[in-house]
């Protein structure tokens, strides 16, 4: 699949298994979600451009690295929340911008109700988040709306992708990375990926 990076990570399975798992509670699932969304979005950072820079140490003068570019989360509301915690303990001086998309339940076409972004971006790269891949819709609508804020590049990270969701936005965006933990088998007629793990929204917030 091309620029679909599913993790082979054993500590990304073991936990993905538990998150499934219909047993797993909200709590436990908050808590899952974020650290699977941690490990995910260290693999999908290992590219990020660095410059060399020296650094004291409390002996001599060492060779370092920092990062060179700026980054944006980018949590696609309401089940892309509980992924950013787990990203910003990794890069906590990264900017993070909510896009707000809800999914007709009749079209199942993402309908935009929450953007704030600035007139100009302040970063230059982005990394969506949303744990379900499922139509792809509301991942290609956002970065439809991060490219035509000025970002070059955009990375989709998500838990659960659907083959029709990582077509859609790989069709639309095949320059834009999706990573994940797991693909799926397919949709069910409401659109839920199969077997999946449910409504993310509602399993992390207790609404299901
Ligand atoms: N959104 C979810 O929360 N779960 C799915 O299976 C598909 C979309």
């Amino acid at each position: 699949m091309p620029n679909v990076i599913v993790s082979r990570h054993p500590l990304i399975l073991h936990k993905l298994t538990k998150l499934r798992s219909a047993d797993t509670n909200p709590k436990k699932f908050r808590e899952l979600v974020r650290e699977i969304a941690g490990l995910l979005a260290y693999e999908a950072t290992a590219d990020l451009a660095i410059y060399p820079i020296d650094v004291q140490t409390p002996l001599a003068v060492a060779k370092g690295a920092e990062l060179l570019e700026k980054i944006g989360l980018v949590p696609i509301l309401r089940a892309g929340l509980g992924m950013v915690e787990g990203v910003w303990e990794l890069m906590p001086t990264a900017e993070v911008w909510h896009i707000g998309l809800y999914r007709d339940e009749k079209t199942l076409r993402p309908v935009q109700y929450y953007n704030k972004l600035p007139i100009e971006p302040r970063v230059s790269v982005c990394l969506i988040l949303d744990p379900m891949l499922a139509t792809g819709g509301s991942a290609v609508a956002t970065v439809d709306i991060l490219k035509n804020w000025g970002v070059k590049k955009i990375k989709f990270v998500g838990l659960i992708g659907a083959p029709e969701g990582i077509e859609n936005l790989s069709s639309h965006h095949p320059d834009v990375p999706i990573h994940l933990a797991a693909v799926d088998e397919r949709l069910n007629e409401r659109g839920y990926i199969l077997p999946g793990l449910g409504d993310a929204g509602d399993r992390q917030f207790g609404t299901g």
